[in-house]
């Protein structure tokens, strides 16, 4: 690697061809700055720019990620690496007046990981380096508190023994709780100096038979070894889902941060805390955080103990509370954006241990964008990418109904951490919560309910609605990460007894099991019984994310419409700013109560004449259905698909209606019953038609199946095996349209063909709708202008594009179905796969969430490119899932399409991701967001 040259003065030049791994801050100066995250991460960066900028930071070294890649590629770092360490251990050691880990004032030191984007408690950390059996008597007796000495030395093989050594946690929480009870205290402060000298005994013996080694006395050793258990903890499995969650490059490494200890815990004039220059919930310009007294940092984070609030602080310590927010005040001004940062204090004595750019929920995203321009401390410009697209779901998605709260169903208030509201059944893991949740895009809704969330969890949390803790604060794991994720939390309802083991909670006297429903305000921090009603979100909110749209907009070229199938999801995507409907799946339009039966009879139907008497029935539901979106839709154009299911959607299981048949004779009254609500759309009316109707369902059922029906009878297959079906949709279209018209609405009927594979199927398709068109516009007296295109959404379809676009009017890139065809993953299958490519890096992202470019993404270039030579105006959307995943929006921005569509509540996140598309290409501006 080359030799890095910087102008700042305080940098080390380098002899040619050796490689600065190590970086040293202190004493005022840093050999690093803000603009070094690549190398040094984010918290180096940090470090180094508040040590520049005069701040009290305890003085270290940074271990630059080039180490890290190092020992990845290798096994092991390299001795120059090495030998720059121990000369800024050197140099620390004559800066602080002392050695690591000896002499009558020992120095000790953290260990922290720190990589570009921050990945909170994703990898590992030790406190307290340098301790041993003989620097403890000297902490001891320096500090004049032997009970604080003895607990950080136990506290450092605890961790040292966990994250080094590889023990389980378990192995020293055992040993901890035991003298505890021994103790008869329910609190590890209730210990002792000797008893915790009898832990560390314990610990010591614990080490040597689970790690077959001591614990290592010698400083310096202890030092090398965290340093690259730290390194091999950017590989631990949570850190590896956290990055594909987050976008992160698998080899960027994370740096390591050697820093001077500085103790939180000297008593009740020392503490810790973290906090937030804005409030990360609401936005609102206040100072927000949290400490607690005489703890360690991980104290305040983990959520063991449930801090207070930071404001009182500044009765406690007047003085440091108004340092801390002269500093703070400062940071956020130098950074332009708001922090979120750790300190310690140390007998009076303030250090400022770590900035950095705060996770916020989306409302707070929006706010504190639009207030920072009006403060003037960043451009209209840079604000566009402050939040992140994804960010604006918060925008649209429910909170609770406060007429459905009722006062007796509150159960708990914990902490309002992350907003919104989330009624969901209990689970209590994050497996049982992926499997309660279950596959594909509706999901179950799950409340996850712990104790307390550690990153372990993260999977779990991904699929639940909402999360739900007993203990921890706002800055807790399960706060910050749902707030990034823009997900309802309550965190710390210590009210409730969560019992992991026995998968119930107690409160009130209640008990509440998995599967039990509850309610989460995140808003108001209420956990309520039951499932209460919910309703849209707050119009004020709306008011602030129009203003903040209303810079982000300008910038956008590519239109965005919403995909939805009745007039309520039209009307509520209109209320969104969807410019228009990029897929209408006539086939959902069937599943109300009254039109299933009509559908179903029309599928099953064994010829010719009965399928059109059960179109004779679909069709004035239909008509009316078209009718209600092409008003909600207001003369944007709305591409209708004609019908596309797999057949099987729409029919009973075959194996579920043989043991039906089966056990018939020997079932009692009750269960015939049920057997007659169940197959009553199918023509059972009473017990007696179960015999007759059953076997003949089962028989047509049996010509229809097919072993793999994605494959299969659906798309135009359908409409050219049963052309009477497309023509009463094409009826029911043009009617509507003419209907509408008629009272001077505008009208763009789009009619989409599915499926296609070849240039015949879609003539043949659009032969009927045309002439249906004509007849229709014949017997009304009245035309509308329409169009008549196809979805691309077979691999053979992209390649014969120019072909194909000789005929259709527009294409619209069915993502779902051409990333299956493409990868040759089965959409509703791919999740037995998929856990371990994602897990072992197999593939990096989930293609079906996430466009995968270097494949699927080649196809939509190349067919939109080849469609245009064929027809240069040739109008070019996307409808599958993608169109509404930032990511994929962006993509399609570069490749030229007309427009994107997605679900109505992805409306907002796919009108900013293409405005970010747009805007970073015209101002060569890059997203100043935080990952
Ligand atoms: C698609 O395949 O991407 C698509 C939009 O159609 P569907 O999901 O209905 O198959
Ligand atoms: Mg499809």
């Amino acid at each position: 690697m080359s030799t890095r040259s910087m102008s700042s003065g305080n940098v080390h030049v380098m002899s040619s061809n050796s490689t600065k791994y190590v970086y040293f801050f202190g004493g005022g100066q840093a050999e690093g700055n803000s603009k070094m995250k690549d190398d040094l991460g984010g918290k180096g960066a940090g470090l180094a720019e508040m040590t520049n900028a005069g701040l009290p930071v305890p003085p270290g070294f940074t271990i630059q990620t080039e180490a890290c890649r190092e020992y990845m590629r290798t096994g092991e770092v390299s001795t120059e690496t090495d030998r720059q360490m121990d000369e800024a251990l050197h140099r620390l050691e004559t800066l602080q007046g002392q050695q690591l880990g000896r002499g009558d004032n020992p120095l000790l030191v953290s260990v922290r990981s720190g990589a570009k984007f921050s990945m909170p408690g994703m990898m590992d950390t030790i406190l307290n380096l340098g301790l041993n059996d003989n620097s403890v008597v000297a902490l001891a007796e320096r500090s004049k508190s032997p009970r604080f000495a003895y607990d950080s030395y136990r506290r450092l093989i605890q961790m040292f023994g966990n994250v080094v050594l590889d023990i389980e946690k378990s192995v020293f929480e055992e040993i901890f709780d035991a003298k505890k009870k021994h103790r008869k205290t329910k609190f590890d402060t209730g210990l002792d100096a000797k008893a915790l000298q009898e832990v560390i005994a314990e610990y010591k013996k614990a080490v040597k038979k689970h790690a077959r080694r001591d614990f290592p006395q010698d400083a310096r050793e202890q030092l090398s070894m965290a340093r690259d258990a730290v390194f091999r903890s950017w590989q631990n499995d949570r850190a590896k889902t956290y990055r594909r969650l987050n976008n992160i490059d698998d080899m960027l490494g994370t740096a390591v941060n050697v820093q001077a200890m500085v103790f939180g815990n000297l008593g009740e004039t020392s503490g810790t805390g973290v906090g937030f220059t804005r409030n990360p919930s609401t936005g609102a310009r206040e100072f927000y955080g949290e400490f607690l007294l005489n703890a360690q940092g991980e104290d305040v984070v983990s959520g063991v103990r449930t801090p207070v609030p930071i404001g009182e602080l500044e009765q406690i310590m007047p003085d440091v509370f108004k340092q801390l927010r002269e500093i703070t005040t400062r940071l956020e001004k130098h950074y332009k954006d708001m922090q979120d940062f750790e300190f310690t204090i140390q007998d009076r004595k303030l250090y400022m241990l770590q900035t950095r750019n705060g996770k916020r929920a989306g409302l707070a995203a929006v706010r504190i964008a639009i207030e920072m321009v009006e403060e003037g401390l960043i451009t209209k410009e840079e604000a566009i990418f402050r939040p992140e697209p994804d960010q604006l779901v918060y925008f649209v998605v429910p909170r609770l109904d406060e007429k459905d709260v009722k006062y007796e169903n509150i159960l708990a208030k914990g902490l309002p951490a992350s907003p919104g509201g989330a009624v969901g059944q209990i689970a209590f893991s994050a497996a049982d919560a992926v499997k309660m949740a279950g596959h594909g895009a509706e999901k179950n809704p799950i409340i996850l309910v712990r104790a307390e969330t550690s990153p372990e969890d993260i999977e779990g949390m991904v699929v639940a609605v909402g999360i739900l803790t007993s203990r921890g604060g706002m800055t807790s794991h399960a706060a910050v990460v749902t707030r990034g994720m823009g997900k309802c939390c309550v965190a710390g309802a210590q009210e409730i007894d969560v019992d992991e083991k026995k998968r119930e909670i107690r409160v009130k006297g209640q008990v509440f099991k998995e599967g039990d429903w509850l309610s989460l305000d995140g808003s108001t921090g209420r956990v309520i019984k039951g499932q209460v009603k919910t309703v849209p979100p707050d119009p004020e909110d709306l008011v602030l994310l129009g203003k903040f749209m209303g810079w982000a907009e300008p910038y956008r070229t590519m239109k965005v419409r919403a995909n939805a199938d009745v007039p309520r999801d039209a009307r509520k995507a209109r209320e969104f700013g969807a410019e228009g409907i990029g897929l209408c799946r006539t086939e959902h339009m069937f599943f109300g109560e009254e039109k299933i039966a009509h559908m179903r009879a029309m599928i099953l139907a064994e010829d010719e004449p009965s399928r059109r008497a059960a179109l004779k029935k679909l069709l004035p539901m239909q008509r009316k259905d078209f009718e209600g979106v092409f008003r909600a839709m207001d003369g944007f154009p709305v591409t209708i698909r004609t019908l596309d299911p797999p057949l099987h959607e729409f029919l009973p299981p075959r194996e579920e209606l043989m043991v039906n048949i089966a056990t018939l004779p020997y079932i009692d009254a009750a269960q015939k019953k049920s057997l007659v609500v169940k197959y009553r759309d199918y023509g059972v009316k009473g017990v007696g038609d179960l015999k007759k109707v059953l076997p003949h369902l089962l028989k047509r059922v049996e010509q229809l199946h097919e072993v793999n029906p994605m494959l299969g009878h659906r798309g135009c297959r359908l409409g050219i095996t049963y052309p009477e079906i497309t023509e009463m949709q094409a009826r029911a279209i043009f009617e509507a349209a003419v209907a509408v018209a008629k009272f001077g609405a505008k009208v763009h009927p789009e009619v989409m063909i599915p499926l296609t594979a070849t240039v015949n199927e879609l003539e043949n398709q659009a032969a009927i709708v045309n002439r249906v068109a004509k007849e229709v516009f014949k017997e009304k007296g009245r035309t509308v202008d329409y169009m008549v295109g196809t979805m691309i959404e077979l691999p053979r379809a992209a390649l014969i594009a120019g072909e194909i676009a000789k005929k259709a009017e527009f294409f619209s890139f069915g993502t779902n179905d051409l990333t299956q065809t493409t990868w040759g993953f089965s959409r509703d299958d791919v999740s037995k796969i998929l856990p371990t490519y994602l897990a072992d890096g197999i593939i990096k992202q989930d293609p079906f969430a996430v466009l995968d470019r270097e494949g699927v993404g080649q196809l939509v270039k190349m067919a939109t490119e080849n469609g245009r030579k064929s027809r240069t105006n040739l109008k070019v959307g996307i409808c599958g899932e993608h169109g509404g995943e930032p990511s994929s929006v962006e993509f399609c921005h570069q490749v030229g399409l007309n427009y994107v569509s997605c679900s109505p509540f992805r409306v907002f996140t796919a009108r900013l991701a293409a405005a970010q598309a747009a805007a970073s290409e015209k101002l060569k501006m890059e997203g100043g967001r935080t990952k």
